[in-house]
């Protein structure tokens, strides 16, 4: 599936370092997609992006997602002294079990912080940060 790009005027976050593992994952994410790894030889998921399969480790290979997943866990932060995420006081970081098994971080918007909760099924859509990179964020379904 292909998820909802955004994008803004400027980002002002810090950049994720692309690098001969990872680069293929922010690429996607630019596109709408989210991918995880999945492993050949074992079936093994995982995310982030590695080397490596964790658990047998021979080379894994992309699997792309739902971009579905539900709330396991999640925090609100609302004291972050540098900007720019002071600004956007009070946001939601939640670990977001996806469909497929592996877990995401990543931050929770279009709700009410006080309104997350666990369990909650989210979906993903991206920010388009720089030509090839995408954040993925969350969002109620
Ligand atoms: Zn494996």
């Amino acid at each position: 599936m292909t998820a909802e790009v955004r994008t803004v005027e400027e980002w002002t976050k810090p950049l994720p370092q692309l690098d001969g593992v990872s680069t293929e994952y922010w690429q996607a994410a630019s596109e709408g997609r989210l991918l995880i790894q999945q492993c050949p030889k074992c079936g093994h998921k995982q995310w982030y992006p590695r080397a490596l399969c964790t658990a047998c480790a021979a080379d894994p290979e992309w699997l792309e997602c739902s971009g579905r997943g539900e709330i396991h866990t999640f925090t609100v932060v609302r004291q972050y002294g540098a900007k720019p995420f002071r600004d956007e006081l009070p946001y939601v970081i939640a670990m977001v079990q996806l469909e497929e098994g592996p877990m995401i971080m990543g931050a929770v918007t279009d709700i009410d912080p006080d309104a997350v909760r666990i369990g909650m099924a989210v979906e993903v859509y991206f920010v388009k940060a720089a030509d090839d990179v995408g954040i993925p964020y969350w969002r109620p379904v």
